[in-house]
C-alpha cells in the first residue's frame, strides 16, 4: 500500500500506477495548491525507483533505493524545484550563480537547472531500471528553461520519465504540454477535507479551512511570501556573525529576536546561511550573503563539522513547524543559542 499520506489520494495513485508499465517520456499532473499533489507524485516516483516494490508498486521503504530515495540521494532521481518549493520541503535546491542577497524565494524554475541535468540524462541508470526527474512548478518554468526541457522531451534519453507537477495547466508551454500525458487531481470534498484536519489536531477545522481556500494542506503550509525586513534580516546577521563577546552572545539572542519575526523567513534565511556557510569552507564563493564574505571567511575556518550538520538538520526540522506563533520567538531563539557550537563556542 502506498504511505496514506492523504487519504483523498487514492483516485490519483491509480492514474498514475497506470503508467507503471509503460512509462511516457513525460507526465503532468495539474490541479490546484494545496492539496498534497507534489508529495502524492513523488511517492509515485519513489516507487519506480524501489528495488522491492509491493504489488501495487508502492515503495517497500526498505530496500537501498527507498532508503536513498528518503534520503534525497537516490542517483536515478533529480529533483527540479523552484527554490521557493525546494526550501520550504528541505529538498535539494542548487542556487544560481551570484544570486546576491535577495529577500524573495525565487518562484520560478530556472535556466541553469534544467542545463544541470545533462549529465544525469546521458548516463545509463545506476540501480533502477528508470531514471525520474520531478519538476515542481511546471506552471513556472522561465521560457529559455522551458526550452531546454523541450527539448529533452523531444529527444527523450532512454528510461528517464519527467514527472511534472502544475497548478495551472493552461501556463505550461503548450509545446511541453502535447509531449506529456496530462492527469488531472481533484480536490477533496470539504467533508473530507474537514474529517482530516479534524484528525490532524486541528481545533476549528472548518474556519481553519476556509482561511486556506478550501485546500486542506495549505492549512499547514507557511507563506513564504513572509518575509523578513531589510532590518531585521540585518539584527538576524549580526546575531550570526557571532561577532563581540561570546557570554554577551544568549543575552543579545533574546533582546534581538522579535515574536513578529515569520518563523518561516527566519528558517530560510538561516538556511542559506548555513548553505553559504558551507560553500566558503570549500573554497567556493558565497552567494546568497557576498557582502558577508569576511565574516563568513572567518567563520568557516573555525567550522566543526558534525555539530555544524545537527545544526543545519534543526533549522530544516524548524522550516516544517514553522507556524506555530506562540511558540515563534522561542523556537527563533534556542536555533541561535545552538549555532555557535558549530564553531566549538
Ligand atoms: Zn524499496
Amino acid at each position: 500500500m502506498y504511505k496514506s499520506l492523504y487519504p483523498w489520494q487514492g483516485r490519483l495513485l491509480g492514474e498514475l500506477s497506470k503508467m507503471r508499465d509503460r512509462l511516457p517520456n513525460g507526465a503532468i499532473v495539474y490541479g490546484p495548491r494545496g492539496i498534497g499533489t507534489f508529495e502524492i507524485v513523488e511517492e509515485f516516483a519513489k516507487g519506480l525507483l524501489c528495488e522491492a516494490p509491493n504489488p501495487d508498486g508502492s515503495p517497500c521503504g526498505k530496500c537501498a533505493g527507498c532508503l536513498l530515495a528518503r534520503a534525497g540521494n537516490h542517483p536515478d532521481m533529480r529533483y527540479v524545484l523552484s527554490e521557493a518549493e525546494a526550501l520550504p520541503r528541505g529538498l535539494p535546491y542548487e542556487p544560481p550563480s551570484a544570486s546576491g542577497t535577495r529577500k524573495n524565494l525565487i518562484r520560478d524554475i530556472l535556466i541553469h537547472q534544467p542545463r544541470a541535468l545533462a549529465d544525469f540524462l546521458s548516463l545509463a541508470p545506476h540501480r533502477s531500471r528508470v531514471r525520474v526527474v520531478l519538476v515542481y512548478p511546471a506552471d513556472r518554468i522561465r521560457p529559455d528553461a522551458a526550452s531546454v526541457f523541450l527539448k529533452m522531451l523531444e529527444e527523450p534519453p532512454e528510461g528517464v520519465v519527467f514527472l511534472m507537477v502544475a497548478e495551472d495547466i493552461d501556463a505550461v508551454l503548450p509545446t511541453i504540454r502535447s509531449r506529456s500525458r496530462l492527469i488531472r487531481a481533484t480536490p477533496p470534498s470539504r467533508e473530507e477535507s474537514v474529517a482530516w484536519l479534524r484528525g490532524k489536531g486541528v481545533k476549528d477545522p472548518e474556519e481553519a479551512l476556509l482561511r486556506a481556500g478550501g485546500m486542506p494542506v495549505s492549512v499547514f503550509e507557511t507563506d513564504p511570501g513572509r518575509e523578513l525586513s531589510e532590518e531585521d534580516l540585518e539584527a538576524l546577521l549580526s546575531l550570526l556573525s557571532l561577532s563581540g563577546d561570546p557570554g554577551d552572545y544568549p543575552r543579545r539572542v533574546v533582546a534581538e529576536v522579535k515574536k513578529e519575526w515569520p518563523l518561516g523567513a527566519v528558517a530560510v534565511a538561516l538556511e542559506r546561511w548555513g548553505w553559504d556557510l558551507a560553500a566558503v569552507s570549500r573554497g567556493l564563493p558565497p552567494r546568497y550573503f557576498p557582502r558577508e564574505k569576511a565574516v563568513l571567511a572567518k567563520l568557516a575556518s573555525k567550522l566543526r563539522r558534525d555539530p555544524f550538520f545537527s545544526w543545519q538538520k534543526e533549522v530544516l526540522a524548524l522550516r516544517a513547524v514553522s507556524d506555530h506563533p506562540l511558540n515563534a520567538k522561542l523556537a527563533a531563539e534556542q536555533i541561535l543559542l545552538s549555532y555557535p557550537r558549530s564553531f566549538g563556542l
